[in-house]
C-alpha cells in the first residue's frame, strides 16, 4: 500500500481506531481529515485503553507524524483536555509528532451552546446531536464566520475578527434563542487559555505533507464516523455535518493534490447506530440487549447505549460503494460467537417490494428488514490468528458478506488488542 484511507462503511463505531492503530506501523504520517470531538475511537495497546476524539490514532507509534487537517472541527478546549489525558498515560506529544493545520477552522466558544439550544428547540424532532457544537461550527465555517487556527499568530487581527463574529453571533443567541450574549472577556479568556496551549502545534501542514510525499513517505488518512453519516451521501438529516468519505480525504488534509491509493473500509460483523434516525435492521428487546452487552456497545464520547442489529447487507453494500473501498476490515467477529444462529439483514422491503439498493433517505422510514439466518460457530474464536483455523461456519459467514458487498475482506478482527487479527491477503 502507498497512501491509504481508513473509513467507516456504516454508521460509525466500526472499530476504525483499532485498525488505524494496527496499520500505522506501515505509515509515516496519519491525518485526521474531518469531524471533531463528536465521536470517539477506542484504541487498546500496551500503554492502556484510550478513547480518542480528535487526536489521530497514530500518536501511539514512535516516529509517526500526526496531523489534524483543515477539514476538522477543532475545539481548542477539548483538544487540550484530550492531549493532557493521553500525556498523563505516558504518550509524548510534541510539535514533532503532532501538527495542526493553520487552515483548520476553530470551533468557537458559542458553538456548543448553540448546538444545545437548537436541539432543545427541536424537542421531539431533535437530530440526536452529540451537542459538541459540530453542526453550528460547520454552518459557520461555510458562512465564513469562524477563524482559522493560523490567525492565532496575528493577535491584533485575530481580536478584531473575533469581535466581529461575536457581535454577529450574539444577534442569534439573544434574538432567536433568548440566551446570554458572549462578551469580550469571554474571548480573552479563550485566547489566553486553550488557544495559547495549542499554538505551538499549529503550522502549514499542507507544505509538510507535500514534502513528505516527495520524500516517499506514506500517508494514512483517518476518518471519523461512517458512510451513512456523510453530509451528502448519508441518512440526511441524521448525518454529521462533514464529509466522512475517502474522496474528501485529500481536501480535508490540506493536501488536495494527494492521492488515495487504497481505501480500507471498516465493517463491523453486526450493526450499531447511535442516536436518532432510521436504522432499518434494528433489533429490540432481549435480542438487542444481548448483542449490546456482548459487543460493549456504548458510545465512546457520550456513553450512550447504541442501537443494535444484525449486519445490514443493503447499507453495507452502499457504504462500500460511496467510499470506493478497495478492501475491507471486518471487526468484532468474536462478538457473534454466543449466537447459535446469526441473523443478517439481506434486503429491505418497501411498499411490498424487495429492494437491494439502499433507498433515498425519505423512503427509509417505510423500509422493513428482510432477515435470513446463518449457522453460528458457537465457540471462542478470539485466540485464532489464521483463516484456516476459523470454524467453517465463521468462514462461510465472512465469504457470504464478501460476495454480497463485492469487496475483498482482507482483515478479520477477533478482539480489541493490536494482535487479535487474521490477515487474509
Ligand atoms: P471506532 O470509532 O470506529 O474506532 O469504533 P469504537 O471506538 O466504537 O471501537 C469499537 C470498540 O470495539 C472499541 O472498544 C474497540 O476496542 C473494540 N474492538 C475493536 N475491534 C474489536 C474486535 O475485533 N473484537 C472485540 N471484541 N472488540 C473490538
Amino acid at each position: 500500500m502507498s497512501n491509504a484511507a481508513i473509513v467507516g462503511i456504516n454508521w460509525g463505531d466500526e472499530g476504525k481506531g483499532r485498525m488505524v492503530d494496527l496499520l500505522t506501523q506501515d505509515y509515516d504520517v496519519v491525518v485526521r481529515f474531518q469531524g471533531g470531538g463528536n465521536a470517539g475511537h477506542t484504541v487498546v495497546n500496551e500503554k492502556g485503553k484510550f478513547a480518542l476524539h480528535l487526536l489521530p490514532s497514530g500518536i501511539f507509534r514512535d516516529g509517526v507524524v500526526n496531523i489534524l487537517g483543515n477539514g476538522v472541527a477543532l475545539n481548542p478546549d477539548h483538544l487540550v483536555t484530550e492531549m493532557q489525558e493521553v500525556m498523563a498515560k505516558g504518550v509524548a506529544l510534541t510539535p514533532d509528532n503532532l501538527k495542526i493545520s493553520d487552515r483548520a477552522s476553530l470551533l468557537l466558544p458559542w458553538h456548543v451552546r448553540l448546538d444545545e439550544l437548537e436541539e432543545l428547540r427541536l424537542a421531539d424532532k431533535k437530530y440526536g446531536s452529540t451537542k459538541q457544537g459540530i453542526a453550528p461550527f460547520y454552518s459557520d465555517k461555510y458562512q465564513k464566520k469562524t477563524i482559522l487556527a493560523g490567525e492565532l499568530f496575528y493577535p491584533e487581527e485575530l481580536k478584531a475578527h473575533l469581535m466581529d463574529v461575536m457581535v454577529w453571533k450574539n444577534l442569534t443567541l439573544t434574538g432567536v434563542y433568548d440566551a446570554e450574549p458572549y462578551t469580550e472577556a469571554d474571548l480573552d479568556e479563550w485566547i489566553s487559555g486553550a488557544c495559547a496551549k495549542i499554538k505551538p502545534f499549529i503550522c502549514d501542514t499542507g507544505a509538510f505533507l507535500k514534502e513528505a510525499q516527495e520524500n516517499g513517505k506514506r500517508i494514512l488518512f483517518e476518518a471519523q464516523l461512517g458512510s451513512l453519516r456523510d453530509l451528502d451521501f448519508g441518512i440526511v438529516p441524521y448525518t454529521t455535518s462533514s464529509n466522512t468519505i475517502a474522496a474528501y480525504a485529500p481536501i480535508g488534509s490540506g493536501f488536495p493534490a494527494g492521492k488515495v491509493d487504497e481505501v480500507v473500509g471498516v465493517v463491523k460483523a453486526y450493526s450499531t447506530c447511535v442516536g436518532e434516525g432510521p436504522f432499518v435492521c434494528e433489533m429490540f428487546g432481549e435480542e438487542a440487549e444481548q448483542l449490546r452487552q456482548a459487543g460493549g456497545e456504548y458510545g465512546a464520547t457520550t456513553g450512550r447505549p447504541r442501537r443494535t442489529g444484525p449486519l445490514d447487507i443493503v447499507a453495507t453494500r452502499y457504504g462500500v460503494e460511496v467510499q470506493g473501498a478497495t478492501q475491507i476490515a471486518l471487526t468484532k467477529l468474536d462478538v457473534l460467537s454466543y449466537l447459535k444462529k446469526i441473523p443478517v439483514c439481506t434486503h429491505y422491503e418497501i411498499d411490498g417490494k424487495i429492494v437491494d439498493r439502499f433507498p433515498f433517505p425519505v423512503l427509509l422510514d417505510k423500509a422493513k428488514p428482510v432477515t435470513e439466518y446463518f449457522e453460528g460457530w458457537n465457540c471462542d474464536i478470539s485466540g485464532i490468528r489464521s483463516w484456516e483455523d476459523l470454524p467453517e461456519a465463521a468462514r462461510n459467514y465472512v465469504l457470504y458478506i464478501e460476495k454480497e458487498i463485492g469487496c475483498p475482506i482482507t482483515y478479520i478482527s477477533v478482539g480489541p488488542e493490536r494482535d487479535s487479527i487474521i490477515l487474509r491477503k
